[in-house]
């Protein structure tokens, strides 16, 4: 038999990494308890309807699309919103607003693997649903903010634009949808060129003298594009409406490093403030989001404002290692209990589970080793503590702990064993 590798774009993460994987889990958990946003666990396999509805050509073309043994055609959820869209409109229909979500897992997406680019990765996602005000989408990145914070991670920038600026025009031009979005997919990929090919020229140059837009403050940027949409109504209420968030969020005292005019995201459903977060380090986000206030309608529920954002939570891990941020020490003394010979093993797994009892971790020695080798191997691995289980010891209720780093042993009874290791 050969031996097998993993899917391409698939990856195995091994302790180090799943262990960081696992802090920032930890850590985003933590931020959704602090903003009040209740965790739900929905499914990895969503009807490919469901998925396709709004996500948009980008993102239906990678989705991993199959049928089920029933003849259902699903897909691997590419994202969760849709399926937070998908509870809004059936078990969590009647729940007061706002609602506020959290979810975590891993996402499926073909997309072309590198580095920070995998096809299955992690995220975590906060949704707010019911709140049409700009206090919603400042709390969404505000909490990204203490994520990033919460990770340890430095120099972190926040890029935000509006949807409802370029739609605002392009629907007074009687632009259809359809076209509003392949315009707003290649703007997501800052193909401006081809975006705007199949405008007049006249729509044309509106919208490239939007996106060549630039100032030295995110403020003036947001000033210079109201001025340059003027007489473009909705357009104009969305300059206001960026203005409101920027506003609302740098008196929060989190810092918008950009507005971008031009900048458009592959999701279909936004409809109003769009964002992403990046480090220096990477030149891809960490995380985006933004204002879909339509897709709940479009899922059959009534109109319902929503906002939301996804954390990229494996390029967060990335970012961490390259910014070499550290991860939180073990607090607890890791031990390793031997018996001195076959007939002590029953009694020295009973002090083994005494102290996991205690919280403290055990590993046994299930390697039979003689003595010398297993306190050889548990120093390689860096054990603080060998509790070694002999006859003579054990009359007098006690065992021999030797410290692994002084190289020195003493005698303990069982019952203030917890105790010692603790220290
Ligand atoms: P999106 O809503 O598509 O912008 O995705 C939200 C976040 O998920 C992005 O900002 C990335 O951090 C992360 N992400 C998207 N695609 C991938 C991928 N293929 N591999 C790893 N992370 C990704």
């Amino acid at each position: 038999m050969p031996t097998f590798q993993s899917v391409r774009g698939m990856r195995d993460l091994l302790p180090e990494e799943a262990e960081t994987l696992n802090h920032v889990i930890a850590k985003a958990r933590e931020t959704a308890e602090l903003y009040g946003y209740r965790e739900v666990i929905t499914p990895v396999v969503e009807p490919y309807e469901l998925l396709s509805a709004k996500s948009g050509e980008e993102i239906r073309q990678r989705m991993f699309t199959f049928k089920d043994l029933g003849d259902r055609t699903v897909a691997l959820r590419p994202e969760f919103t849709a399926s937070i869209a998908r509870l809004a409109t059936t078990a969590l229909k009647n729940e007061p607003k706002p609602l506020r979500t959290f979810s975590v897992g891993s996402v499926y997406r073909y997309d072309e693997p590198q580095r920070g680019r995998y096809r299955e990765f992690w995220q975590s996602d906060f949704e707010v649903i019911g709140s049409n005000r700009p206090e919603a989408d400042a709390e969404i990145i505000l909490l990204t903010n203490s994520l990033m914070k919460a990770t340890g991670l430095r120099n972190y920038t926040f890029k935000i634009g509006h949807i409802g600026v370029i739609r605002g025009i392009l629907s007074q031009e009687n632009v259809d949808d359809k076209t509003q979005n392949a315009i707003l997919q290649r703007m997501d990929k800052k193909e401006y060129d081809e975006a705007f090919n199949i405008l007049n020229p006249r729509i044309s140059r509106t919208l490239q003298g939007l996106v060549e837009l630039k100032s030295s403050s995110a403020f003036e940027t947001v000033k210079k594009i109201k001025a340059h949409v003027k007489g473009y109504d909705d357009a104009e209420v969305a300059a206001d409406n960026l203005f409101e968030i920027l506003k609302l969020v740098t008196e929060s005292g989190c810092e918008i490093e950009t507005v971008d005019p031009g900048f458009g995201r592959g999701l279909e459903y936004y409809t109003g403030t769009i964002f992403e977060v990046y480090t220096p380090e990477l030149d891809i986000a960490l995380g985006g989001g933004g204002r879909y206030d339509r897709l709940i309608e479009v899922f059959g529920g009534e109109p319902t404002p929503a906002t939301g954002v996804a954390h990229g939570l494996d390029r967060i891990a990335l970012a961490m290692g390259m910014q070499k941020t550290a991860l939180p020490t073990r607090r607890e003394k890791r031990v390793l209990v031997i018996p001195v010979n076959e007939e002590l093993r029953g009694e020295a797994l009973k002090i083994s589970q005494r102290l996991r009892e205690a919280g403290i971790p055990v590993e046994f020695e299930i390697m039979g080793r003689k003595m010398a080798k297993a306190l050889e191997d548990a120093d390689r691995r860096q054990m603080n503590y060998a509790v070694i289980v002999g006859e003579r010891e054990l009359k007098e209720g006690s065992v021999v702990v030797r410290d692994l780093a002084k190289r020195e042993q003493t005698v303990v009874a069982i019952e203030k064993l917890s105790e010692k290791i603790r220290g």
